[in-house]
């Protein structure tokens, strides 16, 4: 008798909730504790507050970066290992911040006319240490062929998933050319562009603005201070080839023209950056 009147029981209460189910509306109501919330009415006026991809070097080894990145005062949405392990032959990335969360990667910085990067960005740090400075000069140390196919995949998702415009796929440098110089020179920026990530100029364009003078000749300086400010760089425009216009122009040549950083205001540099503006910047 205990037995049937459980059973009864069970049946009864289980009846009771496919009944309550069956008579529930269709709505896209969410409960959220003590309200809900009713996602029906989307708006067509909406989009991704990810605009930049920033892409840096950790200037440590694995164990320190990511004891940096974990438990320092700096953090980054991803951080590329040396050696990436594979699982199931596929790279894994180490996730350190959710990319709905701000990570604290950028630091003061502006590009185009934004500033505090960090609120609107997804940054990727990658293990190397930077350069070494030699009796020959700073030597820049080249990042692992398994580390750029393991950036360039997971950069090509995440460009797609926020829709992140080519000039917004940035070095560090690029947003704060002052006070940093990662992901430097050796970060291979054209094979990036050449699979659909960040920006670079056409050859041919380039070409035009040399207007048949030699790669090496003096630029302009206030034509190159300029096209770099309509570019997004945060450049004095003194007409003048001051510290800090040597600082961005390096900065710009790093990902741009990485055979010679010196910031001088060259030609090269100056055709660069007018095919950069007219290719990127003319719509706007
Ligand atoms: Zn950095």
């Amino acid at each position: 008798m205990k037995r049937i009147l459980l059973l009864l029981t069970v049946l009864g209460l289980s009846g009771c909730v496919e009944h309550r189910v069956a008579e529930k509306p269709v709505t896209n109501v969410i409960e959220h504790g003590d309200y809900a919330v009713d996602t029906s009415y989307p708006s067509q006026e909406q989009d991704e507050r990810v605009r930049f991809l920033i892409f840096h070097y950790t200037a440590a080894d694995d164990k320190e970066s990511l004891r940096l990145l974990t438990h320092g005062s700096v953090s980054a949405h991803y951080l590329i290992p040396s050696h990436p392990t594979q699982i199931n032959g596929k790279p894994v990335v180490l996730q350190l911040v959710p990319e709905n969360k701000r990570a604290w990667h950028a630091g003061v910085s502006g590009w185009a006319g934004r500033n505090n990067i960090n609120y609107t960005s997804i940054g990727i740090e990658i293990v190397n240490d930077g350069f070494h400075e030699s009796a020959a000069g700073r030597q820049w140390i080249p990042y692992h062929k398994e580390q750029t196919i393991l950036a360039a995949r997971l950069a090509r998702d995440i460009i797609a998933r926020y829709q992140i415009e080519p000039q917004n796929v940035l070095a560090h440098s690029d947003i704060a050319p002052l006070r940093k110089t990662d992901p430097g020179p050796q970060f291979p920026w054209q094979e990036m562009a050449q699979q659909g990530i960040g920006a670079w100029p056409d050859a041919a364009t380039v070409t035009k603005y040399l207007q048949g003078l030699h790669r090496w000749s003096a630029g302009n300086v206030a034509t190159i201070q300029k096209a770099l400010a309509a570019y997004g760089y945060t450049i004095p425009q003194s007409g003048k080839m001051d510290p800090e216009t040597l600082r961005v122009i390096s900065a710009f040549q790093m990902h741009f023209r990485p055979s010679n950083i010196t910031g001088v205001a060259d030609m090269e540099t100056e055709a660069i950056a007018l095919a950069l503006v007219e290719k990127y910047r003319s719509a706007t």
